[in-house]
């Protein structure tokens, strides 16, 4: 059974998406501020998060990047805030997706699921090919973990999906509008932004990883992974 961890500081609405989605067959745990919320993730491990925006203690971003820190666990923000900056923060700072409040339980199942699915499919894979290699980086299917010789930077399913779209055909130039589709279409509004955001922290992680810079900026078309910078 999957095992979903709910930090919403709103008790009967925390209530309700429990009660629905145990009836939908998964395990929730609740936790009513922030504090507990990580208290709750250290002690066990949960196969997706659901955080709310605003909670007590701490607040639901800054909980966020703390868990994208140690796991790449999927992790669905829920929010009452919709502007547009808003969801790309909540997308910076490693929410793989957000539900803006009042929403419909149907909808939340349905992204749920799809996220699930996002990370199942990201683990079978490995079964045809383990490794994806590129001049002393090798991504880890199976873990989403991106190693440069023994050390290793985990990604999220968002970051990982856009790099091994553009690690499979090194050189290959890609547009913004194309990577958008192939990872948020559907659930996000187009925005050149979010594939820049997504982009620039990869960047930054291997960076750190391996002191290389990987994805090259391609003026007037897009981005592409490797050759020369
Ligand atoms: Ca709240």
């Amino acid at each position: 059974m999957k095992h979903f961890l709910l930090v919403e500081d709103e008790q009967i609405l925390a209530k309700n998406i429990a009660f629905f989605l145990e009836r939908e067959g998964y395990q929730v745990d609740i936790e009513y501020d922030g504090e507990s919320g990580w208290a709750s993730y250290i002690s066990k491990a949960y196969d997706l998060i659901l955080l709310d925006w605003t909670l007590p203690k701490k607040d639901g971003l800054e909980l966020c990047k703390e868990i994208r820190k140690e796991s790449n666990v999927p992790i669905m923000m829920l929010t009452a805030k919709s502007e547009i900056l808003d969801k790309i923060i909540g997308l910076e700072l490693g929410a793989d997706d957000y539900i803006v409040k009042p929403f419909d339980q149907r909808e939340l199942l349905a992204r749920i699921h799809a996220l699930l699915r996002r990370n199942e499919t990201t683990s079978n894979k490995q079964f045809v090919e383990h490794w994806l290699q590129y001049e002393g980086l090798k991504l880890d299917r199976e873990k989403l973990l991106v190693f440069f010789g023994e050390q290793s930077v985990a990604l999220t399913a968002n970051e990982y999906k856009l790099m091994e779209i553009l690690m499979k055909k090194p050189d290959n130039v890609y547009s913004r509008e194309f990577i958008y589709e192939q990872i948020w279409d559907g659930l996000l509004e187009y925005s050149e932004r979010t594939v820049d955001v997504t982009i620039s922290r990869l960047r930054k992680k291997l960076m750190e990883l391996s002191g290389k810079k990987y994805f090259h900026a391609v003026r007037g078309m897009g981005y592409r992974f490797g050759g020369k910078s």
